[in-house]
């Protein structure tokens, strides 16, 4: 058991590099598929440029996002059954700020999603591509479950064709944030998988891997120490590949 130390966040105990047992992968998009930490830094130094350019509208823009941001993480806590999560994130936030729910989504339209279009294809988590070949070529189906809409992101990281499956929080199937399993079990059916054949990468335990356990779905974390890219985690899973299937 060469890899016995290094299993340690996958949830079940059989070893995940039997790729034979596995036959769909889903992916977090933010933080796992690229680094999101420069990402956001240098969208703080845009927004403080443009504190100068447009004040009023950045400024509404730097509470927008923050309470928008808290909300998730406050909606992710909770998670209530019958809820509609994305719903809730928008009307808290308008709440909190007193700014109109049309402000807000064109603000957030703006700075959370469409601005750092133009930063996140520089980066990609190493490996990434290489991954996606080498999972496809074992034939692995591929989807991403994320918060967010993430067409866009695909598009931009050059990597929309090796997924087959798209999930956001925001569409009508799901309305369910992580680590409620509805999106992971959404994304699983649409791949023709089962939750038991299906493995989630992401990078945060506590809406992913929670989220995956409680699909009942194996879970390998990325951006950690042991494996801080995909370069380590494609040797890792499909080194042991069986050659026989
Ligand atoms: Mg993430």
């Amino acid at each position: 058991m060469p890899h016995q130390g290094r299993i340690g966040r996958v949830v079940d105990s059989g070893p995940v590099c039997r790729l034979g047992s596995i036959d769909a992968i889903v992916l977090d998009v933010d933080g796992t598929l690229y680094r999101q930490g420069p990402v956001r830094r240098q969208m703080a130094l845009r927004l403080a440029a443009a504190c100068v350019t447009q004040p009023l509208r950045t400024r509404r823009a730097v509470r927008a996002i923050r309470a928008f941001r808290d909300n998730l993480e406050t909606i992710r806590t909770r998670l209530q059954e019958n809820a509609d999560h994305p719903a809730q994130q928008l009307q808290r936030t308008a709440e909190q700020t007193g700014m109109s729910e049309e402000l807000i989504q064109s603000l957030i339209e703006e700075w959370m999603f469409k601005r750092p279009l133009a930063l996140i294809g520089g980066y990609p988590r190493k490996g990434l591509h290489k991954f996606l070949g080498r999972a496809l070529q074992c034939g692995i189906r591929l989807g991403v479950f994320s918060e967010y809409p993430s067409e866009d992101k695909l598009q931009c990281l050059g990597v929309r064709d090796p997924f087959s499956v798209v999930v956001s929080s925001c569409d009508p199937e799901v309305r369910r944030f992580k680590p409620n399993p509805a999106g992971f079990l959404y994304a699983a059916r649409q791949l023709g998988s089962r939750p038991e054949t299906t493995l989630v990468i992401g990078d945060r335990d506590d809406a992913d891997g929670a989220g995956a356990r409680a699909a009942g779905m194996r879970y390998v974390e990325i951006g950690g120490r042991e494996f801080p890219s995909f370069v380590p985690l494609c040797r890792y899973l499909f080194e042991n590949e069986p050659t026989s299937s």
